[in-house]
């Protein structure tokens, strides 16, 4: 059951179209929405919510205002300035605490909670492609790394259980946080590039991340017709570094047009960007099982 990311080294490449894309060709996978941060995914899948549960992640600190003597203590230890007066004594802004406990271990008198912190929502959904599991971070809210670490590990657990034969994941843009806890331990990653210079640049980065955690890189650029000469660099760097070419797209309105309908461009014709999408996938299969034959 092997995992395959979905990635790009900057946001507005395409990838969660070509996601949506690839879940329509894969049928059989269990998808997972990864950009915990910015998820979208579900824009395009309509899922319908079948579980729904908590992410708690860390704690914060909470005033009980009857039990607040006022003296101050608080606010002058927290060094992050998420104690604010209020009245005669003080409450703490959720935006700001960062749950180090400092202001419950010396509150005089013993007046700070400090609750385990509801950071969002993860969800088990059913879509016209299959199973999807996915999450909302509420405003603020960190930890995402844990949340993707949380919704994989659900993934693999549905998939096991249910007998689908592979996971496909939306990852975040770029090389932060999600992007590093989405990739480690994946089978193979899918990089979608445009062929810009910030394009090959972002590509570099990404790679690098890919190389580090040992997954297999492939590219797909994206809009390539727009600048064929940044697309050939892309190629030849790639071909240079060992990075696979899983295949290239040009620039076709009919992306806007199936976005807009909520559905994936694949779903909408059998010519044009759909048809290459097709060889496309059937190229990332093919590279899949040689990546799993060569481990
Ligand atoms: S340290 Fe405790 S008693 Fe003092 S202001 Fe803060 S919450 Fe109130
Ligand atoms: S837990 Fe830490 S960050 Fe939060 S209010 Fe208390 S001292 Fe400030």
């Amino acid at each position: 059951m092997p995992e395959l990311l979905v990635i790009s080294g900057k946001g507005g490449t395409g990838k969660t179209s070509l996601t949506a894309a690839f879940a329509h060709l894969a049928r059989e996978a269990v998808l997972c929405d990864l950009d915990v941060d910015a998820p979208d995914l579900h824009i395009l899948l309509a899922p319908e919510i079948e579980t729904r549960e908590d992410f708690i992640s860390g704690h914060e600190a909470v005033i009980d205002p009857a039990a607040c003597t006022g003296c101050g203590q608080c606010a002058e230890r927290c060094r992050f300035g998420a104690v604010v007066a209020e009245g005669a004594g003080c409450r703490i802004d959720p935006l700001k605490c960062e749950g180090c406990k400092v202001c419950v271990h010396f509150c005089p008198a013993g007046a700070i909670a400090f609750p385990a912190r509801r950071c969002g929502e993860w969800y088990r959904s059913r879509t016209r492609f299959g199973p999807l599991v996915h999450a909302r971070l509420l405003p603020g809210a960190e930890n995402s790394g844990r949340l993707v670490a949380l919704l994989r590990e659900k993934a693999r657990e549905l998939a096991r259980s249910a007998g689908y034969r592979l996971i496909l994941a939306d990852g975040a843009p770029g090389i932060g946080c999600p992007v590093i806890s989405s990739l480690s331990g994946v089978d193979a990653a899918v990089v979608v590039t445009e062929p810009t210079p910030s394009g090959i640049h972002d590509l570099e980065r990404v790679i690098g991340l890919c190389r580090h955690f040992r997954v297999p890189a492939g590219v797909i650029v994206n809009k390539a017709d727009l600048a064929p000469e940044n697309t050939a660099s892309l190629k030849s760097w790639g071909a240079a570094n060992g990075i696979a070419c899983l295949g290239e797209l040009g620039y076709d309105d009919r992306f806007t047009a199936a976005m807009i309908r909520r559905q994936a461009v694949t779903e909408c014709g059998d010519d044009g960007p759909a048809a290459e999408l097709r060889r496309i996938w059937d190229r990332i299969q093919e590279w899949i099982t040689r990546q799993a034959r060569a481990a």
